[in-house]
């Protein structure tokens, strides 16, 4: 478990991600490193009805060498915050990357050996003999090791309101262990359960009417969760990694993913987490 209190100057924490990738802003903004496919992203969202649930984009800002994003610090006015990151969707790695993946069908030492750490019976027989994975595999294995494969989202860290950061959520499987960190997460406080559930349904109602979310495939986007004593709520955040589709092509984000469709499972990961947060609440 890490300590963030002696780091935090402001409200402000960041939970994933690499730490050079944001800088703390004056008024109530953050600072992320410019991204073309995030910053067209953030641009089309405020013109979405997604816009509610998203942080506010206020365009560019040069620092030092270096392009940034501006965002609504959403952390900004709580007090001693409790946040959540779920990475949602059935898959991690744009098909994109898969495909370049294919190109190269070399074998890579440092992947088995990643693989081989967090499941030493992972690798086939002949993987075992070569002592490699090629980058292709690789990345499909990965996101059978946490729920992302099956519950179409996973937790990637809590920080509760004394700083205390904890990210042991990647071996979870099952929606009961979900509910389970839900209700360490909330405390099993019913207020905090019961806005987070009605925010997400209004969520699930504007993803229905958003054109951005008809032809976007949405890859390794989080939704944050934050609350304080007194409010609660839950936001999307980094469009890093989610791409536009051809022209004509839409993605549903409920039905399974196979290679070629570009389906993103985002749906199937908020249907869980509205399951697991009604089980918390009915107990
Ligand atoms: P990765 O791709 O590894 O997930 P990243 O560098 O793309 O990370 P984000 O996922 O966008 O970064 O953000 C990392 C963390 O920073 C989030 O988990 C959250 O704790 C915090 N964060 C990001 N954007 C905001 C925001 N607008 N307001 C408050 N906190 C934020
Ligand atoms: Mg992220
Ligand atoms: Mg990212």
């Amino acid at each position: 478990m890490m300590h963030w209190s002696l780091k935090r100057q402001s409200s402000w924490v960041q939970l994933a991600g690499h730490q050079g990738n944001f800088q703390v802003s004056k008024g109530g903004e953050v600072l992320k490193l410019y991204s073309e496919l995030e910053a067209k992203c953030l641009d089309s969202l405020m013109r979405d009805p997604l816009r509610p649930f998203v942080p506010q984009y206020y365009g560019l800002v040069t620092r030092g060498e270096h392009c940034y994003i501006r965002l609504e610090d959403l952390l900004n006015g709580l007090r001693r915050p409790v946040i959540m990151d779920c990475k949602m969707g059935v898959r991690t790695f744009q098909e994109e990357e898969l495909v370049k993946a294919r190109t190269k069908p070399n074998s890579r030492s440092d992947m088995y050996q990643k693989m081989v750490k967090v499941d030493p019976s992972a690798p086939t027989a002949e993987e075992h003999e070569q002592k490699g994975v090629t980058k292709w595999r690789y990345l499909q294995w990965r996101d059978t090791t946490s729920s992302t494969s099956t519950l179409g989202f996973r937790i990637e860290g809590i920080m509760m309101e004394d700083g205390s950061v904890q990210r042991d959520f990647r071996k979870i499987h099952s929606l009961t262990q979900i509910t389970e960190a839900l209700l360490y997460f909330t405390r099993s406080q019913l207020d905090t359960l019961n806005a987070y559930h009605s925010r997400l349904v209004d969520l699930k109602d504007a993803l229905r009417s958003s054109e951005f979310f008809r032809k976007h495939e949405v890859i390794g986007s989080s939704l944050l969760f934050v609350h304080d004593h007194s409010k609660a709520s839950v936001w999307m955040i980094d469009f890093g990694k989610t791409m536009p589709l051809p022209d004509s092509k839409e993605v549903q984000h409920g039905i399974p993913w196979v290679e070629g469709n570009r389906e993103d499972g985002y749906l199937i990961g908020l249907t869980s987490i509205l399951t697991a947060l009604s089980q918390a609440i009915s107990l």
